[in-house]
């Protein structure tokens, strides 16, 4: 192929509607239907055929329909109430400025491998990258100064064609960058701005763009352009495509030369974000830099770490990105020499040594101050999941932590909701989406009103699954008759239930299917009727997921499922924003507890469409009892098979007997029971599982404690770092020596506590082993300390008590113990406990202890009482 250089030509915009330009080019109006009406109203068939893509639009309608648009008062007044939405937009003074003027002008790096904004932009596979893009739109909302750094693919995830037999196909339709919301970077001689990484006996570049998101851009790397092999042109070529060579490749460019990105634009962020696994050999690129500048590498590490948020999102293996030693070290070979790092001390960094390979996640986990899951049991299952990290540490004590996920409120809601909280929340509930108060005014807007917009969501939901229908059979050239019977498809006074998700085995798509006999007497009810919709994409090297995909469409075949159990394809944006605003309930029915948090529940709780779940993910903290529907139990199982028997019958049981009759019980032309059910669920929900919570607590909990860390470190002078690394380096070398033993325990009577405070022992103390207590009687411990080299005030010396439990203690509570004496070699440690009433376990423990420690355990270092 030879070389050339692209340009655009494009029809002239008039000046009246001169900043549509600029407004096709901010994702802005992924969330702002307004904005995106300006484009549909010019030319409808054109929007719909550019894929709502308004950049695309601005390049191909023609010149008159412009023309007509800028002269016709109606567009011109809709045309300047948007634009002054807009600005309003970009000049409100936010809530990160109000609440941290401090931290004005620091930066928040958010590195993620996919990022879902909109449909317009398929650099997404599912729920991470939504997530991402939410995560994106909400910092714009509350002035999070915050920049996204990921790959730009050039075919995307893919194109899903589900054929004629059922199964699924993909395609890699191209897509021209130059197209696309979003502007290349030049250097400020107008040259493309370029990044490299060296990869073994070659240098690959990339290119840059940005993407504005409201307020916040996010930079993308392009590696497809001509001073690349053809083989390194593909490094961008697929979401997580290729073999586990190209996944290493990939997750170079985006790690390694996505910091060189940034540097490239002058950023130094005050706080890195590592969104999953994937993006975490930044963490190397950093530790290059400082040994580079002259830092010993020990001290890179802590410096690094300091400022550094890893966010694991998901327990199902697959998630977990694995490499062999060998591979390391054919890619990082020039990497040891320039980090000036042995191969053994970096391969340590990642490795995971009951799989012998390099992890991702151990990898992030290690280089990250802060670490959490993405829901409340989530994080239960990640400190369990890795507390073979931290011998000798509680499981609840193993600092992960956890912040549950949400969605972008504005981005998910129907329109003609938006109006009608808009109505009945106030003109500025936009802005408040946090506040339970505003969402309680839902119980205002009039039952029959609710029920018409719900029922015009569905119609037109309907309207649209048919059609996708419709054009899969048209595409697979099936019979005219197959292809006009669709339209008899899908009622809009049947219950309908949707089910739309990545078909990954441990989602059990299949669930419903284990009992055909049982299932067609609930399609096919005379009173109760159900329907059932389904969408997904399996990964194209997921075999069992597609053949998943393959048995709903069998059995949307067969003649009692006929036109009642329906399975579109292509789920994306577009189609999920359909689904869950239109469809009556959404199910979800994950292997428990292999579901991290799911958001689409969210999405469709925020719609009023009621949550039919396994209690797994987000739906343990959102279920109130009365605001939605649980399949199965919390219960450990002994295997998949049992488990799904039971949440199948579960399943049928509660459609059956909970669902249906309440949906079809009907007191004045509307379902009054179930609408009340709505509005319990949307009051419940909204205000907690949105991305504007979210993000504010990662501010919170994360962002600024990252700032600060980051400039207290680097604060001029400061020899912060260096005393930390010295002080770890002490204790773990010098760790062995320390033992702790309990001497002695006492129960202090009531009457005697006052007395006995000031003196050691008092007369009134009797052991208590011999004797239990009462409330408000004070237990003494005594304990011995031999700590060697290490100095008392270097460790923590505490008590620790809590519930006795099945399998150990629960609910730990640590309390300090005072030094007393030092006598043959020992330190005596005493420390006092009231404890509340019930069955309590203690003992005494010894553990690292410094000023700068964020967590009890940043040194997982910990020392147990010998039996006493
Ligand atoms: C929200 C969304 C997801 C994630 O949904 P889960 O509940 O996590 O399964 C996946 N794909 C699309 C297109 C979505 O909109």
């Amino acid at each position: 192929m030879f070389a050339y250089r692209t340009v655009s030509v494009k029809p002239k915009l008039p000046a009246a509607i001169a900043r549509l330009q600029e407004l096709a080019n901010n994702f802005w109006y992924a969330w702002h239907k307004q904005g995106r009406q300006l484009f549909k109203r010019i030319n409808e068939e054109l929007w719909e055929e550019v894929g709502h893509n308004p950049v695309k639009f601005l390049l191909h309608v023609r010149e008159s329909d412009l023309q007509r648009a800028a002269e016709d008062e109606d567009y011109l007044r809709y045309y300047q109430q948007v634009l002054d939405d807009y600005d309003a937009y970009h000049n409100a003074r936010l809530w990160f400025d109000r609440k941290y003027p401090e931290y004005r002008g620091e930066v928040v790096a958010y590195f993620s491998a996919e990022f879902g904004l909109h449909e317009s932009h398929p650099i997404y596979s599912g729920g991470l990258g939504l997530l991402a893009g939410d995560h994106l739109k909400s910092a714009s909302d509350l002035g999070l100064p915050l920049v996204g750094v990921g790959l730009l693919y050039k075919h995307g995830y893919f194109n899903q064609i589900i054929n004629r037999e059922g199964r699924q196909e993909a395609s890699y339709p191209y897509h021209n960058f130059f197209e696309r919301p979003m502007q290349q970077m030049l250097t400020p001689e107008g040259k493309e701005a370029l990044v490299y990484v060296d990869l073994p006996g070659r240098r690959v570049f990339a290119r840059l763009w940005r993407c504005w998101v409201g307020r916040v851009s996010l930079l993308l790397l392009d590696c497809d352009i001509t001073l690349n092999s053809p083989e390194d042109r593909k490094i961008t070529a697929q979401l997580y495509g290729g073999d586990v060579e190209m996944r290493i490749c990939q997750e170079i460019m985006l790690g390694i030369g996505g910091v060189r990105a940034l540097r490239a634009l002058g950023i130094e962020p005050a706080a890195w974000h590592i969104n999953e696994g994937h993006a975490a050999f930044l963490t190397l690129e950093r530790l290059r830099e400082m040994v580079e500048a002259g830092m010993k590498l020990a001290e890179a590490k802590e410096l690094v770490r300091s400022n550094t948020l890893f966010t694991t999102h998901t327990p199902v293996p697959a998630g977990h990105d694995l490499f062999t030693a060998e591979l390391i070290d054919k890619y990082f070979y020039p990497f040891y020499e320039s980090m000036g790092i042995e191969r053994e001390d970096l391969l340590e960094l990642g490795w995971d040594e009951s799989r012998r390979m390099f992890n991702m996640t151990l990898l992030a986990m290690r280089m990250a101050t802060f670490c959490n899951g993405v829901s409340k049991l989530h994080g239960q299952v990640s400190r369990q999941m890795f507390s073979y990290l931290y011998p000798g540490i509680p499981v609840e004590e193993i600092p992960i932590g956890h912040i549950t996920n949400g969605i972008h409120t504005l981005t998910w809601l129907a329109q003609e909701l938006k109006d009608l909280y808009t109505i009945y929340l106030g003109e500025d509930w936009e802005n408040h989406i946090t506040d339970p108060g505003i969402w309680r005014n839902i119980e205002d807007i009039p039952d029959t009103l609710l029920w018409a917009v719900h029922q015009s969501l569905k119609e037109k939901m309907l309207h649209f699954a048919r059609n996708n229908i419709k054009q899969q059979r048209l595409r697979n050239q099936e019979a005219a008759q197959a292809v006009k019977e669709v339209e008899q498809y899908l009622r809009p006074d049947v219950f309908t239930v949707g089910f739309a998700r990545r078909f990954a085995t441990y989602k059990r798509a299949n669930l419903l299917f284990q009992d055909l006999e049982r299932l067609s007497r609930l399609v096919n009810h005379p009173q109760y009727p159900v329907q059932f919709i389904f969408a997904g994409k399996a990964h194209p090297a997921d075999v069992a997921g597609q053949e998943l995909i393959k048995l709903i469409y069998d059995v949307s075949r067969q003649e009692p499922f006929r036109g009642k159990i329906v399975l579109l394809e292509n789920y994306d944006m577009l189609m999920a924003r359909h689904l869950v605003q239109g469809v009556d309930v959404w199910l979800n029915t994950p292997r428990r507890p292999l579901e991290a948090s799911g958001t689409s529940g969210q999405k469709a709780a925020a719609n009023g469409v009621i949550n039919l779940s396994v209690l797994d993910g987000w739906w343990p903290e959102g279920y109130t009892g009365d605001n939605g529907f649980v399949v199965g139990e919390v219960k450990d199982y002994v295997s998949e098979e049992l488990q799904d028997r039971d949440d199948c019958f579960s399943l049928y049981a509660v459609l059956e007997e909970q669902i249906l009759p309440l949906y079809y019980y009907h007191d004045g032309g509307i379902p009054k029971k179930w609408v009340k059910l709505m509005k319990r669920s949307l009051i419940t929900i909204s205000p907690f599982f949105n991305t504007d919570r979210m993000v504010m607590e990662y501010t919170r909990n994360y962002y600024v404690p990252c700032m600060r860390r980051w400039q207290y470190f680097n604060s001029p002078g400061s020899r912060a770092v260096q005393e930390l690394c010295a002080y770890k380096e002490h204790i773990s070398r010098n760790w062995s020596q320390v033992q702790v033993k309990v001497e002695e325990v006492f129960v202090c009577q009531q009457e005697l506590i006052a007395e006995g405070e000031q003196q050691g022992y008092s007369p009134g103390e009797q052991c208590l082993v011999e004797r239990g207590m009462h409330l408000g009687e004070e237990l003494k411990i005594l304990a011995g300390v031999t700590l060697g080299n290490i100095l008392p005030e270097q460790v923590m010396v505490e008590i620790v008590y809590g519930l006795v439990a099945e399998g150990g203690l629960k609910e730990l509570q640590a309390v300090p113990m005072q030094q007393q004496e030092f006598r043959d070699g020992r330190y005596l440690y005493m420390g006092k406990l009231l404890l509340p009433q019930g069955t309590y376990g203690f003992t005494v423990r010894v553990r690292p202890h410094y000023k700068d420690f964020v967590h009890r355990f940043d040194l997982p270092l910990v020392v147990w009482s010998e039996r006493f």
